[in-house]
């Protein structure tokens, strides 16, 4: 009988543990991706992780193909797919890597049990994060809510294992029917938004460890210094290649420890602020396991009576990068052009979105989901409500970005802002993340005419700051 492997969020061939069991086993494989949109309800695939998974499961097919195995591709719910395609090959072995999504855990969980009672082997693996997330633990067996505490424990646990090769060959098992990759419509065709994201990227496994490796022969060396400045090239950009897992966490830390030796001293402390990112990104895994509502509800209780606002013509504004704060507008277009924006651009504008504006985080969060190539459903649901002050260890609620003063400490040359807002170009560095207040010969000269090709501020920041302060002193006397 031939063994199944599912692929989900784990499309490649090195370190990849449940393809690595399956060819252990010794029996022909079918390798198998199904589109679920059903489990996942509103947290389905949004439209430029769509884009990116169209590419991402060619190249899989690709690889797969020069190992001998064929893809098969099924659309419908997993639940019902997956028994299916047990009963069509009378496949006696179904491997898989774990997910961490709630509604992934309940799905599996039940899979799991119907395949076992139909006396299928069923295995699951990690290969998504350096440890599960139920393991760190702080001394009273709670989940850490504090992350410094957190990423020791992490730490304290050791190495993650070593990544697993990719097996050399693939015993391909008996053909099945499956779909055609093009007739899921992932990518879009008429408006095709795609261009700037074909030109940004290279989806699939060779794509992220070419990624990888050049990140570590360059900008590795900076990143402590240079990873808060969205006007370089400084962060790795490996994050939509661990959205799709075509690298794993493993891979990346071992690589860069491996770095960091044949380096000496220099590099080390670079390589560690770094590995403390993917730290983040397994607390977050940590906090969702936890607190499955975190997508949805604000995790510090007492924000559940804040008063937000409704403001439809302020979130248009802001998805369109018209709010008038350069800051904010080049990070919306980035995202817009690229399906990706720097870490501090992303801070800024959801800041923006929630303190200045009022708007609720969930709002926000959802419209990443749909634009965002990285779309990951704890790292933006913890991202979001740890800039609205209302999450785990969140930055605290009074501390409030402005766009302008971190404009001029984190793109000094205001070049991230001319990259993104041609129409302001040509306005000196002195003015650039403040057109408001340039003298109207300054504008002239730069052809910038306020109102008409670039937006005045839709909100005085100083004035919405206040406001979002008493908002948050009227909550505070409520708790
Ligand atoms: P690097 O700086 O090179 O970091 C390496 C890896 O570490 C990243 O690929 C990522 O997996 C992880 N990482 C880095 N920073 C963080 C962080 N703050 N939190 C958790 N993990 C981190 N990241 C996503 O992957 N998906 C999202 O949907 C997402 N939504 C976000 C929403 C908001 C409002 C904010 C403020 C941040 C969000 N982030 C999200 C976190 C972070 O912005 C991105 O992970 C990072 O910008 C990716 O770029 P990089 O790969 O070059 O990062």
């Amino acid at each position: 009988a031939p063994s199944i492997v599912w692929f989900r969020s784990d499309l490649r061939l090195a370190d990849n543990p449940a393809l690595t069991r399956a060819v252990e086993a010794g029996r022909p494989i079918i390798p198998v991706f199904i589109l679920d949109d059903e489990a996942p309800g509103r947290y389905r695939p949004g439209g430029a992780t769509r884009w990116w998974l169209h590419y991402s499961l060619r190249a899989l097919a690709d690889s797969l193909a020069g190992k001998g195995a064929r893809l098969i591709l099924r659309r419908g719910p997993a639940e019902t797919e997956l028994p299916r395609l047990v009963k069509e090959t009378g496949a006696g072995a179904i491997f898989w890597n774990r997910l961490y999504e709630p509604w992934a855990n309940e799905r599996d969980a039940r899979i799991k049990t119907e395949l076992r009672q139909r006396g299928c082997e069923v295995e699951s693996f990690n290969a998504r994060l350096l440890a599960e997330p139920w393991v760190p633990k702080t001394g009273g067996g709670e989940p850490y809510r504090v992350f410094t505490p957190f990423w020791k424990a992490l730490v304290a646990l050791g190495e993650p294992e070593p990544p697993l090769p990719a097996p050399p060959r693939i015993e391909a098992g008996p053909a099945v029917a499956g779909d055609e990759l093009e007739d899921w419509a992932l990518t879009p065709s008429a408006p095709d938004w795609a261009g700037g994201l074909r030109e940004s990227w290279t989806p699939g496994e060779t794509g992220a460890l070419g990624r990888l490796d050049a990140f570590l022969d360059g900008d590795i060396a900076t990143y402590k210094d240079a990873r808060n400045r969205p006007d370089k090239p400084a962060t790795s950009r490996l994050s939509p290649h661990l959205r799709w897992g075509e690298v794993s966490p493993r891979q990346i830390w071992h690589a860069v420890r491996h770095r960091i030796e044949a380096a000496g001293g220099g590099a080390e402390s670079s390589a560690w602020s770094f590995l403390r990112e993917l730290g983040w990104r397994e607390f977050s895994y940590h906090l969702l396991y936890w607190w499955p509502d975190l997508p949805e509800r604000t995790w510090k209780e007492q924000f559940l009576d804040f008063p937000w606002a409704e403001d439809e013509a302020g979130y248009r504004a802001w998805t369109k990068g018209q709010t008038g704060y350069p800051m904010v507008d080049a990070g919306i277009r980035e995202l817009w052009h690229t399906g990706w924006m720097h870490n501090r651009a992303r801070m800024i504008a959801a800041s923006f979105l929630v303190k200045d504006l009022l708007i609720p985080w969930q709002k926000g969060e959802r419209w990443f989901w749909d634009t965002l190539v990285d779309a990951d459903l704890a790292n933006n649901a913890a991202s979001w409500q740890w800039v609205a002050g209302c999450g785990a260890d969140a930055a605290p609620y009074f501390r409030i970005f402005n766009p302008l003063t971190q404009g001029r400490k984190f793109d000094p040359n205001g070049d991230y802002v001319r990259r993104w807002i041609p129409e302001l170009a040509r306005l000196p560095d002195a003015h650039i993340h403040a057109p408001w207040a340039a003298p109207q010969q300054t504008l002239d000269a730069a052809g910038v005419r306020l109102g008409e090709t670039y937006p005045v501020p839709i909100v005085d920041h100083q004035a919405a700051r206040k406001r979002a302060l008493e908002a948050f002193e009227r909550i505070k006397k409520q708790a």
